[in-house]
């Protein structure tokens, strides 16, 4: 199987970090999906990440707090599991660098856009910490940014599900998957693959998104060799 990309965007969510634990980062788990990572880099895919935070906190969900401050708490939560990332992609020998959209001096470099391409060109793994560095986004939203100005080939979406349905297939057995769909779609039918700011930047810039289950982490090179797997998002023909 031959790289199908030469540049990619892999979202991770905070929930696909914490395995079985539910919460929290099972390093065993981060370990197992940077192995088909490393295949990719050592295949000569140049591989941006860009790193959830829902598996220590989600802002949306603080109830009584302030919204802002909150999601303040988030952005320091995708950090977190960007350093775990991070640690188990240099004990698979890959060489990586964390950048964060807050600064952070001390423990990762801050966002610059051209030094990240210029990581990535050197092979090394960019990691995005901190989501856009702004409150009421969310780090799908991130990930459209971050892959428009990587001009990456397309975004990746490790998920929990398997692809886009045109409904819940959790509460109907009769959802049905589709294999593409349109940004136009998503937007309009409302469908659960990431929330409207970041299915509108990725429409506007024409950015395809594939979406496909982390459950087999060896996903990740399939998807980054293009095989059919998952739903891929992109704009009407
Ligand atoms: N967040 C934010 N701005 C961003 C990205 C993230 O404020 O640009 C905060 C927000 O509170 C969010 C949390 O960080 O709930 C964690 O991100 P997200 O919910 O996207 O993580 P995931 O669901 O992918 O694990």
């Amino acid at each position: 199987m031959k790289p199908k990309y030469k540049r990619v965007l892999l979202k991770l969510s905070g929930e696909s970090l914490a395995g079985n634990l539910k919460h929290g980062i099972d390093f065993d788990t981060v370990l197992k999906i940077c192995e088909p990572i490393k295949k990719c880099v050592d295949a000569g895919v140049e591989v941006a990440i860009v790193v959830g935070g829902g598996n220590f906190w989600r802002g949306r969900s603080s109830g009584e707090m302030d919204r802002t401050r909150a999601d303040h708490m988030g952005m320091l939560a995708t950090a977190i599991n960007a350093l775990g990332v991070a640690d188990a992609l240099e004990q698979l020998d890959v060489v990586v660098r964390v950048q964060t959209a807050i600064s952070m001096h001390q423990v990762a470099e801050p966002y610059i856009r051209n030094k990240a391409i210029r990581h990535l060109e050197k092979g090394r793994v960019v990691i995005f910490g901190c989501g856009t560095g702004n409150p009421f986004f969310s780090t799908d939203t991130a990930a459209a940014l971050r892959a428009a100005e990587m001009e990456a080939d397309i975004i990746m979406k490790a998920t929990m599900v398997d692809g886009v349905y045109d409904s819940d297939p959790k509460t109907n057995p009769n959802a049905k998957k589709y294999d593409t769909v349109s940004y136009h779609e998503v937007l309009n039918k409302d469908l659960a693959v990431m929330d409207s700011t970041a299915a509108s930047l990725c429409k506007d810039n024409n950015i395809p998104i594939l979406v496909f289950s982390i459950d087999d982490p060896e996903n990740i090179y399939k998807a980054v060799c293009g095989e059919n797997i998952g739903t891929v998002v992109n704009s009407e023909d």
